[in-house]
């Protein structure tokens, strides 16, 4: 569960509800080896990037995201090359 600093008190509240019911690993990480926790899914943004980014560098972001909180933003499955530990993951569907 992502906790937020105080200043971030404008965030629009479905945003806000994602970022808290989402695990956001440390800055300079990469993704934990599965099993991910029971529920979650890997996820990333849609900065460009290649499959050696970790947590953080050029704007890459990735999580381990409850598909069913409300609020999360919409997911499809991705085969960039990220995370290849993980026999599926995911980035946020662009609209
Ligand atoms: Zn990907």
């Amino acid at each position: 569960m992502a906790t937020l600093p105080e200043r971030l008190t404008n965030l629009d509240p479905s945003l806000r509800a994602f970022i808290e019911s989402s695990d956001f690993p440390p800055l300079g990480t990469v993704p934990a080896p599965p099993p991910l926790p029971a529920g979650r899914v890997l996820a990333h943004n849609n900065i460009q990037h290649a499959p050696q980014f970790t947590q953080g560098f050029n704007g890459f972001r990735f999580w381990y995201q409850d598909p069913n909180y409300p609020g999360s933003p919409p997911l499809r499955p991705c085969t960039c090359g990220f995370a290849p530990d993980h026999p599926v993951h995911y980035q946020v569907a662009r609209e």
